[in-house]
């Protein structure tokens, strides 16, 4: 679990994101600040247009900030080349949807062995496969196409797909946007349960508060900033020590 003495993960410092509109700039992101320590479940609230996905793809690398940085462990992900990014992505960073995104053409265990491949991973790797599923209750359905399986199945299948490659830092947007009530309880439960076997680092995007359940930490995007919210279910009081945004 982690505590007041945990390593820092991520760091956003002064990010900005702004997309022109008509001749204007429009901030999408207003100078988020933010530290996150390593093994945190973090819930991202705020309501529908308020910057999270953008946040989400600044942070996986997909897209880069207008201005300010982010540090993970100590790299800046604006001093890689994009070529740098993308493998920081296939190796550090699994990403969930809230479509689900499976390969349609492919079975749930091909879908699980493609970020192996992308990643050159090995046969030791590829034996996870199994195991992952079955942690997941998915594994009579190895062989089975993603269009055969319910949606709460298919984002169990991507939160594998997701995690397969032991990556340090997982994120999700709206994970359980498609899914009723009672089936993202679940999802959130193992989504939760593995994060935690792994050690990785989750950041949830949601527009509603049951993330709360799961989270360690809340943030609410509020105006193009995050905004800590006291987390009402947890009892941990963190005591937290701001780290100053390192420099090029
Ligand atoms: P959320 O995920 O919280 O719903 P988004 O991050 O998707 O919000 O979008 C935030 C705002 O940024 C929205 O107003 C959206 O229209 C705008 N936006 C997102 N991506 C682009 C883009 N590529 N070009 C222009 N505007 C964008
Ligand atoms: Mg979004």
């Amino acid at each position: 679990m982690p505590s007041s003495h945990s390593r820092t993960f991520l760091q956003l410092c002064q990010l900005r994101k702004s997309y022109p509109e008509g001749n204007l700039e429009r901030a999408v992101l207003a100078g988020v600040d933010a530290e996150i320590a390593s093994g945190e479940i973090v819930a991202l609230l705020g309501r529908s247009g308020s910057g999270k996905s953008t946040l989400l793809n600044l942070i996986a690398g997909i897209d880069l900030p207008s201005s300010g940085s982010i540090w993970t462990e100590g790299t800046n992900l604006s001093s890689l080349s994009e070529r740098e990014r993308t493998q920081f992505r296939r190796r550090h960073v699994g990403f969930v949807f809230q479509a689900f995104n499976l390969i349609p053409t492919l079975t749930v265990a091909e879908n699980l062995q493609l970020p192996l491949e992308l990643n050159g991973n090995g046969s030791t790797a590829f034996s996870r496969i199994p195991e992952l599923l079955s942690k997941l209750g998915l594994a009579e359905r190895a062989e089975t196409f993603p269009d055969r399986l319910s949606g709460g199945e298919q984002q169990r299948v991507a939160i594998a797909r997701a995690l397969v490659h032991q990556p340090r830092l997982l994120l999700a947007d709206e994970p359980t946007g498609n899914l009723d009530a009672q089936t993202s309880a679940e999802v959130l439960a193992l989504l939760q349960t593995l994060v935690r076997e792994q050690g990785a680092t989750l950041i949830v995007a949601t527009h509603s508060r049951e993330v709360v359940a799961i989270a360690d930490r809340v943030f609410a995007m509020e105006s193009g900033k995050l905004v800590e919210q006291t987390n009402p279910q947890s009892l941990r009081t963190t005591v937290s020590i701001p780290v100053p945004c390192p420099t090029n």
